[in-house]
């Protein structure tokens, strides 16, 4: 595989686009995207997945997601130690971009947020829409992003 990201450590556009589920999927309903890249003995995705929708055979391998078993639901996005799992909602306009957080101050559900890309450079601004949380401390927050900039945002800052 063509590894560009071992450069910095950051996936660009090129590799996440063949990370994506089919354009036909992508328009019917919110899905997650493991942006995992590298075979790192790591599996709580595989567990947290009440769908079983998460699937590796062994440790090492990368997940395999089946999105037709996918909700959505974001248990993964908190499971995940790496912070590389996301859920893309493109469905609507503005689109929805769900996405790990373990920063304080927590936002709030209607709060104006920074949108940050993968380098964290703000690129917008957004409202959070929910906010998810689980007892390891890893947040889901899901905000409203530019439908064009739907893989680009994947991270957020708090204003206040
Ligand atoms: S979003 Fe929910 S249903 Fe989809 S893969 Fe993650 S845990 Fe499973
Ligand atoms: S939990 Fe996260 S880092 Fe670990 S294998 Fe799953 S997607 Fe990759």
């Amino acid at each position: 595989m063509n590894t560009p990201w071992r450069k910095d450590g950051i996936l660009d556009n090129s590799v996440v686009s063949k990370l994506l589920p089919p354009e036909e999927l992508r328009n019917s309903k919110a899905y997650a995207l493991l942006e995992c890249v590298e075979n790192i003995p790591c599996d709580p995705c595989t567990r947290a997945c009440p769908f079983k929708a998460i699937t590796m055979e062994h440790i090492t391998d990368l997940p395999q997601i089946n999105w037709d078993r996918c909700t959505g639901c974001a248990l993964c996005v908190m499971a995940c130690p790496g912070l590389a799992i996301f859920i893309i909602d493109e469905t609507t306009d503005p689109a929805k971009v769900t996405v790990p957080y373990e920063m304080l101050p927590l936002p709030e559900v209607g709060e104006e947020v920074k949108l940050l890309s993968r380098r964290g450079e703000v690129i917008g601004k957004g409202k959070v829409l929910k906010l998810k949380v689980s007892k390891n401390k890893t947040y889901a927050v899901t905000v409203e992003v530019p439908r064009e900039r739907v893989h680009d945002v994947r991270a957020i800052r708090c204003i206040k």
